[in-house]
């Protein structure tokens, strides 16, 4: 049986934030009874037989993320029937690990409770700032208090495997209050922290604050030092850095986004949804409307050769453990190195990247300029 990974949008937030172009919408509380009803249709869909072949006869499920927008905001029993549904799709690993993303402020013992019941055993808090100010010029929900009001109602309920979401390079942050979040954060004493760079995405407020010089974001030097920050900080308390942006503690680190990076398979389900299932790629509408209209499956791309080998690189380049060239042999039928021997050279002598026990690497120093890497590395590829 193969290993999946499942997938579910919940595209229903509380208010927009300022720098969010994720398909999240504003309440609409009148559109959730249809949203769940479409959704629970499209995982009947996938239950059954379908162009890859009934799934639960090739798979079995080791990941489930439940994402958005803010899941913490419906209706626990929504959540509860939409993971009790996916049993449907593929036998769930007995080890499965069900995360359930959400938002300090909107948590609460009862919700919390019926999460664990259905077997949801990681959450992962958008905490992103400590700081009042910053919180509500991001047009974060929720206070600094609340973050470790929620932490404190997760460990009440039994949850024992926590992420908090932080950002840096926010405008107008300066680094003694980047320190006092990561020192916030580690005082949670939660399992796994993932430290975001903000992406300035075009159409936002915050893009438009930008533009007009209402925002001003610190320049890479600036970028660079927050996170070297972060890595000393977390290091020493611990974390594990695995991924450019994901740190956790010793057997932590999250199977979920692993398989991403991997390039393991996995069905995405909801609106904006994307999945990579049997070579193919394939994703749901961004727009909740499309999406309540019944459209599915959009831009079904059958990977070439070239596609499969761009994305190992990129991804595997994302980890410390590194692209596996072992794997690389194996899958595409010749050495990772030939043909790129010169670059390879090239890049470990200005100590970007390492090459050893049979991995290429990038150092903490390559992980900064990680795309002119992969650039490099893609050279002439057919
Ligand atoms: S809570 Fe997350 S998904 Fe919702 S608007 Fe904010 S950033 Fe976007």
């Amino acid at each position: 049986m193969k290993p999946l990974s499942l997938y579910v949008h919940i595209p229903f937030c509380a208010a927009k934030c300022a720098y969010c172009d994720f398909a999240s919408y504003p309440r609409r509380e009148t559109d959730w009874g249809r949203y769940f009803d479409a959704l629970l249709d499209e995982i009947r869909f996938w239950s059954g037989p379908t162009g890859f072949g009934r799934l639960s006869e090739s798979y079995r499920v080791i990941s489930m993320f439940i994402g958005g927008g803010t899941p913490t905001l419906v209706d626990p029993e929504r959540i509860q029937a939409v993971i009790e549904a996916c049993r449907g799709i593929a036998p769930f690993d007995g080890a499965v690990e069900i995360t359930v993303e959400g938002n300090p402020g909107t948590l609460s013992p009862d919700r919390l409770a019926v999460y664990r019941r259905t077997g949801v055993n990681r959450l992962s808090l958008g905490a992103q700032s400590f700081d009042e100010g910053l919180l509500k010029s991001l047009g974060r929900i929720h206070t600094a208090g609340q973050i470790g009001e929620a932490v404190a109602m997760a460990r009440a309920a039994g949850f024992g495997n926590i992420n908090l979401d932080l950002m840096y390079a926010l405008p107008g942050q300066t680094m003694d209050q980047w320190r006092a979040a990561l020192d916030a954060a580690v005082a949670l004493d939660v399992e796994h922290i993932s430290a975001y760079s903000l992406i300035v995405e075009d159409g936002t407020p915050m893009a438009a604050r930008v533009a007009s010089g209402a925002a001003l974001l610190p320049d890479d030097d600036g970028v660079n030092a927050m996170q070297r920050a972060a890595i000393a900080r977390l290091a020493g308390a611990g974390y594990d850095r695995y991924e450019i942006s994901n740190y956790a503690r010793p057997g932590y680190a999250c199977r979920h986004n692993l398989v991403y990076w991997n390039r393991g398979e996995y069905l995405g389900l909801g609106c904006a949804a994307h999945s990579l299932l049997g070579g193919c790629r394939f994703h749901n509408p961004e727009s909740l409307d499309a999406y309540l209209s019944g459209k599915r499956m959009l831009e079904v791309t059958w990977l070439t050769r070239r596609d499969a080998m761009e994305e190992t690189l990129m991804l595997s380049t994302r980890t410390v453990r590194g692209l596996d060239t072992a794997a690389w042999a194996e899958a595409f039928e010749e050495p990772f190195q030939m043909g790129r021997e010169a670059a390879l050279e090239r890049l470990q002598r200005g100590g970007l990247i390492e090459i050893g026990d049979g991995f290429v690497r990038l150092t903490p120093r390559g992980m900064e300029v990680q795309n002119a890497v992969v650039l490099e590395l893609t050279g002439d590829m057919e």
